[in-house]
């Protein structure tokens, strides 16, 4: 399995702590990886504070900042 942004292989599982992962970016496990999560993250607080615009970001990341809302 890859990260469908940037390529990197994911390891299977990788939830070993509690069950209940409080972070709402999970949606994501298993399609990214946690550093493009991470990034998408970041991006969408970015764009929330208009420190940056939708159309600034790598539009491989945009279709997932859409599924975040
Ligand atoms: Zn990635």
């Amino acid at each position: 399995m890859k990260c469908a942004i940037c390529g990197a292989k994911l390891h299977g599982v990788s939830n070993k702590g509690s069950k209940t992962q409080k972070r709402p970016t999970r949606i994501f496990a298993g399609v990214l990886c946690h550093r493009c999560v991470r990034e998408l993250v970041t991006i969408k607080t970015r764009i929330k504070n208009n420190t940056i615009k939708e159309e600034d970001v790598d539009p491989r990341f945009i279709p997932y900042l859409k599924q975040m809302k």
